[in-house]
């Protein structure tokens, strides 16, 4: 893998303006925005933290959002925090911005000039990009204030899925009519974006199945109830809740990622332990998922004579983007980058994001923006080779305070939030029209 950031230097503005489909993003940047946004970046980058550790990402953010004088700073869940830009009007509803700020348990390969100086620790998710494209859509939206106040979120602990619920226990979505967030992507070059209806990543929930059965001498298995053996029917068996159970176009997925039990070559040992992940895109085959593991774990855990107890948390619901916010969300990639800029996801993703939490509230829309520069390949997220362009940076920034100044305006327009209901719009336009 040829990595393109080769030097450490902080490139001028005249990086963005020589990408073709980039000079109206370029625009919209002031050279010292574009060197301090790069300089947060890197600096994220080089110093990543783990989710709710986020101490030293917090303070730095901080100070970036400061400087953008906004209305408001405050921290919320520990090590979140939420900047208010003030609008042209007090009426017209809030609409937020939000940036994940964590990274992941990974030891970085990118070879980077700005690679991470924390041993075992990595942004290998592209966070530090969010992060930071949050900041610049605040210093953008501060310098030509939107209809309606923007809240810029930027939210500790996506990674363990726990951080989204602490920011709406804070209270951050009070008086929010609408949301929106991006993932940087690898498989979409720097300028493309996919901004559609519907589900964008899957339910993520986790399952623990504790096998109960009796230690023997290995020689003597007839003395005991062997919970490995059981297992690894178990484990077989799990494998036909997608290939058996589900529409063979319904996508899902149970992976079974750790299987622990025994501790010699001569010994049955009491009880085996499994652990894994179980991805839905609908709240429906989510229940056929929890159902079927259920009943299977139950029946051969008899047919084996063990006991099994399954144990199953919830996590992000599935994130479902809402109809009215991607059609903003469009329009702002359409002004920003042009018609040609839209792709669509191809295959569904399975991967799970905590923004699903805010949908499950409020509408919204979540972006994948492009972040692989010509002649370099996909790399998967979670790699230790990934790492997102810089140049996302400007496009996340300038299509989300975009898509916040389209909604805010839209907002402004009809006097109240945005209509769940899709006919409802339709019948708007027919009035309009
Ligand atoms: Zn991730
Ligand atoms: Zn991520």
């Amino acid at each position: 893998m040829q990595c393109t950031i080769t030097s450490a230097s902080i490139p001028g503005a005249d990086v963005l303006t020589r990408k073709p489909g980039l000079a109206k993003v370029a625009r919209l940047f002031p050279p010292e925005l574009v060197r301090s946004l790069v300089r947060l970046r890197r600096d994220l980058h080089r110093h990543p933290e783990l989710s709710f550790q986020e101490h030293r990402t917090a303070a730095r953010l901080e100070r970036a959002l400061a400087a953008v004088r906004p209305a408001s700073l405050e921290r919320v869940a520990g090590t979140g925090l939420v900047a208010r830009i003030r609008g042209r009007s007090h009426s017209v509803p809030a609409v937020a911005i939000r940036g994940d700020i964590d990274a992941l348990p990974i030891q970085e390969q990118t070879g980077l000039p700005f690679s991470s100086r924390i041993p075992g620790v990595m942004h290998a998710c592209g966070h530090d990009v969010h992060a930071t494209w949050a900041v610049g859509a605040a210093a953008l939206l501060s310098a030509r204030p939107p209809a309606g106040d923007v809240v810029v979120l930027l939210q500790p602990a996506e990674e363990t899925g726990k951080g989204a619920q602490a920011m709406i226990e804070a209270g951050v979505l009070d008086g929010v009519a609408a949301i929106f967030g991006g993932h940087v992507d690898r498989r979409f070059a720097v300028g493309q974006v996919v901004a559609q209806p519907g589900s964008l990543a899957a339910a993520s929930d986790t399952f623990e199945i504790e096998i109960a059965g009796a230690g023997a001498h290995g020689a003597r298995p007839h003395e005991g109830k062997d919970p490995i053996v059981a297992a690894a029917a178990l484990i077989a068996a799990l494998q036909t809740i997608v290939s058996r159970r589900l529409h063979p176009a319904t996508p899902a997925v149970v992976t079974v990622g750790s299987v622990h039990a025994g501790s010699a070559p001569n010994v049955i040992p009491d009880s085996a332990r499994l652990s894994g992940t179980l991805r839905a895109l609908e709240g429906e085959t989510r229940e056929k998922l929890h159902h079927a593991l259920r009943q299977i774990a139950g029946d051969i855990a008899r047919a084996y004579g063990v006991e099994a107890k399954v144990a199953i948390e919830l996590g992000p619901p599935p994130l479902i983007n809402h109809e009215t916010a991607v059609h903003w969300a469009r329009q702002a990639v359409e002004e920003i980058l042009g018609k040609s800029a839209l792709v669509p996801l191809g295959s569904p993703n399975l991967a799970g994001e905590d923004f699903a939490w805010y949908l499950e509230r409020i509408p919204g829309c979540f972006l994948r923006i492009g972040a692989r520069e010509e002649g370099t390949e996909p790399i998967p997220a979670h790699s230790p080779q990934f790492y997102a362009a810089e140049e996302a940076i400007w496009v996340g920034a300038a299509v989300l305070a975009q898509a916040a100044r389209v909604a805010s305006a839209s907002l402004a327009a009809r006097g109240g939030g945005p209509e769940a209901d899709p006919e409802q719009r339709q019948a708007r336009r027919r009035r309009q029209k």
